[in-house]
């Protein structure tokens, strides 16, 4: 287990999940909660037993189903009702039989919230907190207090924003978080506040939300001031602007702060975790994510190349390895023969001067007809590697393909494809159903291939951009597609470009799995 004596808790799974367009199912929590105890947080709070059946569910199942090396369950609830005995409360009673060893319970520390959304009075506050804080402990939990809208109660009545406090630790609770609910604070006054409430003798966490685009700044305010305990979600998620981002706030404390938090090979697969939860969540991973984002460390090379050639650290604030990150380099038309060098390397191909030329031309002329590379790794290591081989080499030639889009008689729209390749030795014909087009051609060539490379079956299209070029090459508009697919290790892009949308989507379509198969080991 991991140390007390600082605390990284998680609460994707209950703050975090209120993300707008985010929906968990108790699958999902389990194997999110595998993902964060891999990465060595202390606690996960698992939900809301007794008030949501889907939490209650999550408890009941993560008693055999988890297996937790690193983290505690925590479970998260209210103080018991107004005029009601701890004992007696249901809701209170479900935090008791959650079996999580930690409970984390949410009382108001504003005033007014006490008086106009609890409608009782600030004595009764105090005492629901004592009395449901007192009984957990006594009934063997450990027991955190999440003091919700803290900074906006104490900015309007601090005396007893500060009451609430003391009453918890009294009580037995043994950190009293200090929520910014509604995010609006910024980091200045935030450690303002935290210092004085560590001035009170109890023990206090943060919990930031990010409106003010300060989340992670405030958190770490918060702990210059005093704060021992750390809230926040995977990957920034939450409802509104989103949690402090938890993996943004472990990586700037233990690289720049020299906190022990997680274990350092945890750290360094903190990129794959990232992405390995937005597999889970299906939410497009943020490629500017501070850390673990694809282009977190993508440089545009132009002038920087030559220099970044000599020493990459000259242009990097850590070594992006140490979250399992890499550094990038972007080919794009402003850069020359040293990027496009550089990017070899990076690749691990030692080009030749007469290869680098050949490529920096064809790069060239590629970009002049709408094709990028900033944005497309993949798309340009094949066309390396057939630079270097002197010949375009494929796990699979296609004979033809077609796509038809229907609208059938009760109005949907249905599209098929159907695709002709040529692999090992065999022709093969399949056909694929799906809601458009690319969908549809994208499954048609999967089903073809999946029977000769079954490794396909994890490789996934997962975001798809198109964009109308005007005046390219002073003919026609072209569209671009960038494609980006993913396997359980990563992701990559590829592009394609044509005056049809189709032919575009099919060129960047082909190249991802080629290049999921060159990732699978298989050599063409
Ligand atoms: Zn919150």
């Amino acid at each position: 287990m991991a140390d007390d004596r600082f605390h990284v808790y998680d609460t994707t799974l209950r703050d975090g999940a209120q993300q707008e367009g985010l929906n968990l199912t108790v699958a999902d929590k389990l194997a999110v909660a595998r993902h964060l105890d891999g990465l060595g947080v202390g606690f996960i709070e698992g939900g809301w037993p007794g008030a949501n059946p889907k939490d209650t569910e999550f408890f009941r199942r993560a008693r055999t189903e988890l297996d937790l090396k690193h983290a505690q369950l925590a479970a998260f609830g209210a103080t018991r009702r107004a005029g009601v005995k701890a004992t007696d409360d249901p809701l209170v009673a479900a935090l008791r039989e959650s079996g999580a060893p930690v409970v984390t319970l949410v009382a108001k520390s504003h005033d007014r919230h006490v008086e106009l959304a609890l409608r009782t009075t600030l004595e009764e506050n105090l005492a629901m907190i004592r009395d449901t804080v007192s009984h957990l402990r006594a009934e063997g939990q450990r027991v955190f207090l999440d003091a919700e809208h803290f900074f906006d109660g104490y900015k309007s009545n601090p005396a007893y924003a500060l009451e609430v406090l003391r009453t918890a630790a009294e009580a037995g609770a043994d950190v009293i978080a200090l929520c910014d609910t509604n995010g609006g604070m910024l980091p200045d006054e935030l450690a303002d506040v935290v210092h004085e409430a560590v001035q009170s003798g109890a023990r206090v966490g943060i919990h930031c939300h990010d409106d003010t685009g300060c989340a992670v700044a405030n958190t770490l305010a918060a702990v210059r001031a005093g704060a021992t305990h750390v809230q926040g979600c995977a990957n920034g998620y939450g409802e509104r602007s989103g949690n402090a981002n938890l993996f943004t706030v472990v990586a700037n404390l233990q690289l720049k702060r020299g906190f022990d938090l997680v274990p350092q090979a945890a750290l360094a697969d903190m990129t794959r975790i990232a992405h390995a939860i937005t597999e889970v969540t299906n939410v497009t991973p943020n490629s500017h994510a501070p850390y673990v984002g694809m282009s977190a460390f993508a440089h545009k090379a132009g002038l920087h190349a030559s220099a970044i050639k000599v020493d990459p650290n000259l242009y990097q604030h850590i070594d992006p390895a140490a979250v399992g990150n890499d550094m990038r380099m972007l080919v794009s038309d402003m850069a020359g023969r040293a990027s496009v060098e550089l990017k070899g390397r990076e690749l691990g191909y030692e080009l030749t001067g007469e290869h680098t030329k050949a490529l920096v031309e064809q790069v060239k002329e590629m970009e002049s007809r709408g094709f990028t590379f900033e944005a497309a790794d993949a798309s340009f290591e094949l066309l390396l590697r057939d630079t270097v081989a002197g010949e375009r080499k494929r796990h699979f030639e296609v004979e033809s393909w077609r796509v038809i889009v229907e609208r059938t008689k009760g109005g949907e729209l249905v599209s098929e494809a159907t695709v002709k390749v040529h692999a090992k030795g065999e022709r093969i014909v399949a056909t694929g159903e799906g809601n458009g087009p690319v969908n549809a051609l994208d499954k048609a060539v999967r089903l073809a291939l999946e029977q000769l490379y079954p490794e396909l079956a994890k490789v996934e299209l997962v975001d798809f951009k198109v964009r109308i070029l005007e005046d390219t090459h002073g003919t026609d508009a072209v569209t671009r597609v960038l494609i980006t697919t993913s396997d359980d290790t990563g992701e990559w892009a590829t592009v394609g470009v044509a005056e049809n949308i189709i032919d575009a989507s099919w060129q960047a379509l082909e190249q991802a799995v080629t290049y999921g198969l060159l990732r699978a080991g298989r050599d063409c």
